[in-house]
């Protein structure tokens, strides 16, 4: 049972961090329920949001509360962002904000002068890359910093029949060029391997991310899916993507084998590969197989305001509510650090007794 807002807002808040001692830094909002793609492996093909959205000014407002609370990414994200309209003005007022700690934990003071202090936050977008030609230079312009595009597939036929979008792949191949031009780059593609279905495309994603100069990241599928199609067989496990890489030479003067690259952060999810020339970058994301939990540092919001503490979450927490009933941001911080609190430690995925989370993959984001 939480506390009431009354009784947590006279305890000052302080960094967000759960009560497993992980620091608390990234959210990622999901601006809409809608999506124009209707991915095989994440959505049953039933038209029709599920989940109501917001208006922008209260996305907005859950961000500057968790930024005084020491978030400093923020990913948005959908169902599919780019349908969201305000997208490009959410995104220049995000830019606006600074980091309220210092790297060293210490609380960032405000300069006389009227300075803000603290550093831009990180702002990064996940997206189909349908809409992402025109977006990118404007999202560009506004403040984003970061783009991950998802792409299950570089051959057109199979790409179009996982997404069930005629000639989609053409749509997306611009989107990523033109964020890749907006400077958004080096672009994140991400690839959910399903097996007997696209594990035949992990050598030509290789030879993409070479071409085109991307980062390319390979996803274990998990248990996230509308339809009930998930079970270990159909994942494809790290060991198997790094196998099939590792076998693969790139061309006659290049040799065989991936090298592996340092991690920018511990809180990464991705480990990071390169070929021997030191062309193309390839991550592999493996929640199956090595779950990173002990190491995660995300929130989530859903389009409807909801705050859920970990993917896997069987319920999620009504920020919106809290909101709706005129608590003030002191009163929604300290809510926050409740909630916060009581995050999951791990995932269970693959453990007899696992259950599917409250909320699938298209309605959380990703
Ligand atoms: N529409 C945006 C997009 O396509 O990136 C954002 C939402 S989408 C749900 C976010 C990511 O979740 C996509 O990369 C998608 O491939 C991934 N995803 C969906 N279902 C998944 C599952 N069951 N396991 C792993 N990743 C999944």
């Amino acid at each position: 049972m939480l506390p009431s807002p009354v009784d947590l807002a006279t305890q000052a808040p302080a960094r967000l961090r759960d009560s497993h001692g992980r620091a608390i830094t990234d959210v990622r909002i999901s601006v809409t329920d809608r999506c124009n793609y209707k991915c095989v492996y994440c959505r049953t093909g039933n038209e029709g949001a599920q989940y109501t959205e917001l208006p922008i000014a209260d996305y907005l407002r859950m961000v500057r509360v968790l930024v005084s609370l020491g978030i400093e990414k923020v990913r948005l994200t959908g169902g599919e962002p780019l349908l969201r309209a305000g997208l490009v003005d959410f995104v220049t007022e995000l830019a606006q904000l600074r980091t309220a700690f210092h790297p060293d934990g210490t609380p960032v003071v405000p300069s006389d002068e009227g300075h803000p202090g603290g550093s831009k936050l990180d702002l990064a977008l996940t997206t189909n890359g349908h809409l992402l030609a025109d977006l990118a230079a404007p999202l560009a312009r506004a403040g984003l910093n970061r783009v991950t595009v998802s792409m299950d597939a570089v051959d057109p036929d199979i790409f179009a029949r996982i997404t069930r979008v005629p000639r989609s792949y053409e749509r997306v191949l611009a989107g990523v060029r033109a964020a890749q031009a907006a400077g958004l780059g080096p672009v994140k593609v991400n690839c959910v391997l399903l097996r007997g279905f696209n594990d035949a495309q992990i050598v030509p994603f290789a030879e993409f991310s070479r071409r085109e100069g991307v980062i390319v990241r390979f996803i274990e599928f998990m248990p996230l899916e509308e339809d009930r199609s998930w079970s270990p067989e159909t994942v494809v496990p790290m060991d198997e993507i790094l196998a099939r890489l590792n076998a693969w030479r790139p061309n006659c003067s290049t040799p065989a084998g991936l090298i592996e690259l340092p991690q920018h952060a511990a809180s990464e999810t991705a480990r990071r590969y390169t070929f021997a020339d030191g062309v193309g970058e390839i991550g592999i994301i493996a929640p199956v197989s090595r779950p990173f939990c002990g190491h995660c540092s995300r929130i989530r919001i859903t389009s409807d305001g909801a705050l859920r503490t970990c993917l896997f979450s069987q319920s999620d927490h009504d920020l919106y509510a809290q909101m709706r009933r005129g608590a003030t941001d002191a009163e929604l911080a300290a809510w926050i650090c409740n909630v916060v609190q009581h995050k999951e430690a791990r995932h269970h995925i693959g453990e007899p007794g696992f259950q599917k989370p409250s909320r699938n993959m298209v309605h959380i984001g990703g």
